[in-house]
């Protein structure tokens, strides 16, 4: 593996300063840097052979289609799935999400079918299914959580019944960290035939995915999560599933036939492609799948569990600091709260000292609510993070207390 040095060298932004404050970047969370390799590769798009994908029979738009069905296959093989039919692009993983649950819910749903999710959940793997449930006359049911940030497995046994239609669980909760028990949630749902959603969205960063291994129908996640560009997403689904679904968008490219009377659809996976899809994103994207893998995924995933037990002994130590989430089972995200000092002054604060932390519900409310809080600090780690920046966010926390004392 590259040393710590010359990783942190791929990632130009991590050079910069912030109000004169070597940057400390937290927030891997919400967005990742890119290396330096994905820039390039997004330039070298614009710079020598743009052209709008599948349309053109000239040199540029060959290129260009060769690129992007090239970074398909990678995306294919990075998640072992089996064939190229089954990785669509998408926007990112709300993209995903939003498509799967219209084009489920016209297939599938009836009234009084119900669709199982977690109390972990992101926004994003929430409102899809409700607006879903509300056009369908459909119900959530949603899996609770204990006090360490973990869901109940036995409660999500008693869910699953003959009126379910779907489970969507995110792979690790944004918000806490926590990892969940994906594959033992996809067995029982398996046994009763129901098919399952993993959010990978927090992830397919933090270790190796193996689609066929999981066994997921469907897995989604963002390419600007795994050091890739924004505006590109996968959304992963089993042929037998992807196959049997109406498309989620109409427009050009997803067509076979076009008359006033009746369309006929492109074959998978186009059918779930329309319009001008964002082919420089998802060239880019390989490009950042290629970094990845150069850097090891286990090396990745062992070194970030080495930088969240750190954190959390650091943190844990300083008075008044409570950390939610406490499952053995984490990637490197800490929340956290300082006794008696508001979320957000002590976001702002750090970033005064050039430390990007984020701060509020995370986008997953009903987590929050479980805790009863309105929000925490959330510093999300990553590989390229050091065991010095997470001193200096302790110094920082101590300096928040110390103007607040
Ligand atoms: N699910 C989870 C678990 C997430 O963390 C996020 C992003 N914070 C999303 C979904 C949504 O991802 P995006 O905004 O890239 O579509």
């Amino acid at each position: 593996m590259k040393d710590i040095a010359e990783i942190r060298a791929d990632f130009p932004i991590l050079k910069r300063k912030v109000y004169g404050k070597p940057l400390v970047y937290f927030d891997n969370g919400a967005t990742t840097q890119k290396p330096q390799c994905v820039i390039d590769t997004v330039d070298e798009v614009y710079e020598s052979y743009n052209g709008n994908i599948h349309r053109g029979v000239h040199f540029l738009s060959d290129m260009s289609s060769e690129a992007y069905e090239k970074a398909r296959e990678k995306v294919r093989s990075f998640i072992n799935a089996d064939k190229r039919e089954e990785i669509v692009f998408t926007s990112g993983t709300t993209g995903s999400i939003n498509g799967i649950a219209f084009s489920f819910g016209e297939q599938y749903i009836k009234p009084g079918d119900e669709i199982i999710l977690s109390q972990l959940e992101h926004h994003a793997n929430i409102v899809p299914w409700q607006m879903m449930c509300e056009r369908k006359g459909a119900v959530l049911r949603v899996i609770p959580i204990n006090d360490n940030g973990e869901i109940i497995l036995e409660e999500y046994y008693k869910l699953l019944s003959s009126k379910t239609r779907l489970v969507s669980v995110t792979q690790a909760s944004n918000a806490l960290g926590t990892i969940l028990p994906v594959k033992e949630i996809i067995a029982a749902a398996h046994h009763i035939n129901v098919p399952v959603l993993i959010d990978g969205a927090q992830g397919v960063q933090h270790g190796i995915v193996d689609v066929k291994a999981m066994d997921c129908d469907f897995y989604v996640f963002s390419g600007h999560k795994i050091y890739g560009p924004n505006g590109i997403g996968i959304l992963y689904g089993k042929e037998k599933w992807l196959s049997g679904l109406p498309p989620f968008q109409g427009g050009g490219d997803m067509v076979d036939k076009v008359t006033f009377e009746k369309t006929t659809y492109n074959e998978l996976p186009f059918k779930f492609e329309a319009g001008t899809m964002n082919y420089p994103a998802a060239i880019g994207l390989a490009s950042a799948l290629d970094y990845v893998s150069d850097i090891g995924r286990e090396n990745i995933a062992s070194r970030e569990k080495e930088l969240l037990s750190y954190a959390t002994s650091r943190l844990s130590a300083i008075e008044g600091v409570k950390i939610y989430g406490s499952s053995d089972m984490k990637i490197s995200t800490i929340s956290f709260h300082i006794k008696d000092i508001h979320q957000y002054d002590t976001g702002m604060i750090l970033d005064k000292m050039g430390i990007a932390v984020r701060t509020g519900t995370h986008c997953a409310q009903p987590v929050m609510d479980h805790y009863g809080i309105e929000g925490t600090v959330r510093a999300s780690l990553c590989f390229y993070n050091t065991k010095e920046e997470i001193d200096t966010l302790a110094e920082g926390i101590e300096k928040v207390k110390s103007m607040f004392a």
